[in-house]
């Protein structure tokens, strides 16, 4: 897992209410699976455990030299489950709700747990927050990771179904 500078700012953030963790939990890296012997066991623990979702990308990013446009292609990458998909096995991407990690005084986990994607984004005063590494970085990240996904979606036991 990449190693990134502690950039919390608990003062903004409380102040915010916490909306990203509201919305939207944030995508996690392929280090952090990359990094355990087996990848896909370790992603597939944590969608059994429902804990963890497989959110949907929808085509390949452009990058210039790198990267061709591909609308029709699928990329899926994980990411925190929100309560209501914990609870309810309901998922809907175009629905926002709280991360299960969040609580009244922020986030449980500790800042090196978190998914790349929450601990890129940089707080702001005017609550205008951004980030360097967004979906786009985390559609190309995983792109040539799928096979991870597919392995530990193939180990899931059929009664956890799983979300396309
Ligand atoms: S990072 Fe930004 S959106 Fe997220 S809780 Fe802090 S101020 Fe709010
Ligand atoms: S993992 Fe933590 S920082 Fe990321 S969305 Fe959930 S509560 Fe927020």
């Amino acid at each position: 897992m990449n190693v990134l500078q502690n950039n919390e700012h608990r003062s903004i953030c409380a102040r915010c209410g916490g909306q990203c963790c509201r919305t939207r939990p944030g995508i996690e890296a392929p280090d952090r699976f990359l990094a355990q012997s087996d990848p896909a066991a370790a992603l597939a623990e944590l969608l059994i455990r429902r804990e963890w979702v497989l959110e949907t990308h929808y085509g390949v990013p452009y990058t210039p030299g790198v990267t061709a446009p591909d609308p029709g292609r699928i990329i899926q990458y994980p990411r925190p489950a929100t309560v209501r998909e914990q609870k309810t096995d309901d998922y809907d991407q175009s629905r926002a709700d709280d991360c299960i990690y969040l609580t009244p005084t922020g986030c449980s986990l500790a800042f090196d747990s978190r998914p790349r994607m929450c601990r890129e984004l940089v707080p702001d005063s005017c609550f205008e927050c951004e980030t360097p590494w967004g979906r786009r970085e985390a559609a190309l990240a995983w792109l040539h990771h799928q096979d991870i996904v597919q392995a530990a979606t193939a180990a899931l036991p059929p009664q956890e179904g799983f979300h396309p």
